[in-house]
C-alpha cells in the first residue's frame, strides 16, 4: 500500500498527552499539560448547561453567533482599545488551536517563509510544513528569553509572508515588551508581511506587566489576526472555543478556512463565553492575581529544593533548571524520572523546539515546565513528594553516577 501523509506519520503524539498518560500510570501529581482542575465560573458553565435546553442546538452561524462576535469586539475594546466590527472582524473557531491553523491557512501560500519564535507551542512548527511554507526559526535564550533583534532581522526577507507568535508565551512566560513588538511591527511593515498573534494567554499576566496586542500597534491593525481562548480565560480548556480579530479582508478568509476546518462551533459554548467575556473587570483581574499567588507558591517551594527557578511574567507555567539538584541527564530523562519515582509530571522544556535543524542540537535541555494552574493542596503535595524523592536520592546517590 501506499505510504499514508508523511508529515504526519512522522509526528509524535503531543507531549502533553504523552506526559499526562505517563502521570496517569503513574499515579503522579500532574503538573504537566496545562490546564486547571478547577473550572471556571459556575456562571459561565450554567449558562451552556441553560442554552442546551433552549432549543437553539443545531449549527450556529459559520463565523460564530451574533452574542460571542459582539462580546469579542466589546472586549477587544474594554481591554486593548481595539475598534472591530462583530459582523466584520470576528471569527469564532473550535479553540486557538483551530485559530492558529486557520489564520495560517488564511495568509499562505507553499513556499513562503513563515518566522517562528523558538521555544515554540507544539502546533505552530507541523501546521506551518503542512501548508508547503517554509519556517524561519529565531531562538530566544535563557534566562531572560529577550528577543534577539539582529536574528530576527534576519530571518526576515522578501519571501517571508508571515510572523508567527506567542505573547504571553508559553513555556518561557515571557510578556514581550513594548520596544520589541514596535521592532517586530518595523519588520513586518518593512517586509509587508502579516502576523498571526496568538494571544491565549492575554489575561494571565503578573507583577504589573500588561500584555499588549501587536495588533494595537500603529500600523498593525490590517497585518494582525489576534487570537484568544475561552479555555485559558475561563479556565475550562476542554471547551476549545477560540476567537479570531482581523482586518475585514483577512478575516473574511480565516472564516474560509474555519469553513473547511470545522464550520461551526458548538454554539452552547458560544453563548456561554458570550457571557463570561461581558464579566466585570474585577472578574479578569481576580484570576490573574489566583495564578499570581500559586505561581509564587510553586516556584517559591522549587526555589526551596533547590531548583534554578525563571521568571515568570503570565501563562500558567513556571520553568526551572533541575541541574543545581545534581541531575546530569537532560529533560526528557528527568521528566521520567519525577513522574516515576517521586510520582509529579512536568514537561521537558527541549519538547518547544524543532527537532530538525542547525540549530537543534543546542536547544536547552536542563529545563522542566510545571504548571501551576492547581489547587493550593496539589502544588504543596508535588513538592513535598519531589522534597522527600531528592531526599531519598541524595541518600542513597553516593556512590552512583548522578544521571536521571
Ligand atoms: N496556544 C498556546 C500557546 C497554548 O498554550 C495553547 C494551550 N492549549 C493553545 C494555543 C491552544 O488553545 P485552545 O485550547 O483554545 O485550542
Ligand atoms: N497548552 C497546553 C500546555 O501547553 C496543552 C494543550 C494540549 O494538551 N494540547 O500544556
Amino acid at each position: 500500500m501506499k505510504a499514508p501523509n508523511t508529515l504526519l506519520a512522522n509526528t509524535g503524539t503531543t507531549i502533553f498527552t504523552v506526559m499526562s498518560a505517563l502521570a496517569l500510570e503513574h499515579g503522579a501529581v500532574n503538573l504537566g499539560q496545562g490546564f486547571p482542575d478547577a473550572d471556571g465560573p459556575a456562571d459561565v458553565v450554567k449558562a451552556a448547561a441553560d442554552a442546551l435546553l433552549d432549543g437553539r442546538n443545531q449549527y450556529p452561524p459559520l463565523t460564530g453567533v451574533p452574542e460571542l462576535r459582539a462580546a469579542v469586539a466589546a472586549a477587544n475594546r474594554r481591554f486593548w482599545g481595539i475598534e472591530a466590527d462583530p459582523a466584520t472582524e470576528v471569527v469564532v473557531t473550535s479553540g486557538a488551536t483551530e485559530a492558529i491553523t486557520a489564520s495560517l491557512m488564511a495568509v499562505l501560500d507553499p513556499g513562503d517563509e513563515v518566522v517562528l519564535i523558538e521555544p515554540l507551542y507544539d502546533t505552530y512548527l507541523p501546521v506551518v510544513k503542512m501548508l508547503g511554507a517554509v519556517p524561519k526559526l529565531v531562538r530566544l535564550e535563557p534566562p531572560k528569553w529577550e528577543l534577539p533583534r539582529a536574528e530576527l532581522a534576519a530571518a526576515f526577507g522578501p519571501r517571508t509572508k508571515a510572523i508567527l507568535m506567542n505573547s504571553p508565551q508559553n513555556p518561557c512566560s515571557k510578556v514581550f515588551t513594548a520596544a520589541e513588538l514596535a521592532f517586530i511591527a518595523e519588520l513586518l511593515q518593512k517586509h509587508d508581511a502579516y502576523a498571526v498573534c496568538d494571544e491565549v494567554y492575554e489575561h494571565l499576566t503578573f507583577d504589573g506587566w500588561r500584555h499588549i496586542p501587536l495588533m494595537s500597534l500603529p500600523g498593525m491593525r490590517e497585518r494582525c489576526m489576534r487570537i484568544g481562548s475561552a479555555g485559558k480565560t475561563f479556565s475550562l480548556t476542554g471547551w476549545k472555543v477560540g476567537y479570531v480579530t482581523a482586518p475585514p479582508k483577512l478575516a473574511a478568509i480565516v472564516a474560509k478556512a474555519h469553513q473547511l476546518l470545522t464550520f461551526t462551533t458548538p454554539p452552547n459554548l458560544q453563548r456561554a463565553v458570550a457571557v463570561g467575556l461581558a464579566k466585570p473587570d474585577a472578574y479578569f483581574e481576580g484570576l490573574a492575581a489566583g495564578l499570581q499567588a500559586k505561581r509564587d507558591r510553586l516556584s517559591d517551594g522549587l526555589a526551596r529544593l533547590g531548583f534554578g527557578v525563571l521568571e515568570t511574567r503570565g501563562s500558567y507555567f513556571v520553568s526551572a533548571d533541575f541541574r543545581p539538584l545534581g541531575f546530569a541527564g537532560d529533560d526528557v530523562a528527568f521528566c521520567r524520572w519525577l513522574t516515576e519515582t517521586a510520582k509529579v509530571t512536568a514537561i521537558p522544556v527541549s519538547a518547544f523546539y524543532s527537532e530538525s535543524g542547525a540549530d537543534a542540537a543546542a536547544a536547552p535541555r536542563h529545563y522542566a515546565r510545571f504548571a501551576f494552574c492547581k489547587h493550593d493542596a496539589t502544588l504543596d503535595l508535588a513538592l513535598a513528594r519531589m522534597e522527600a524523592a531528592f531526599a531519598a536520592r541524595g541518600a542513597e546517590g553516593a556512590g552512583r553516577a548522578l544521571t536521571a
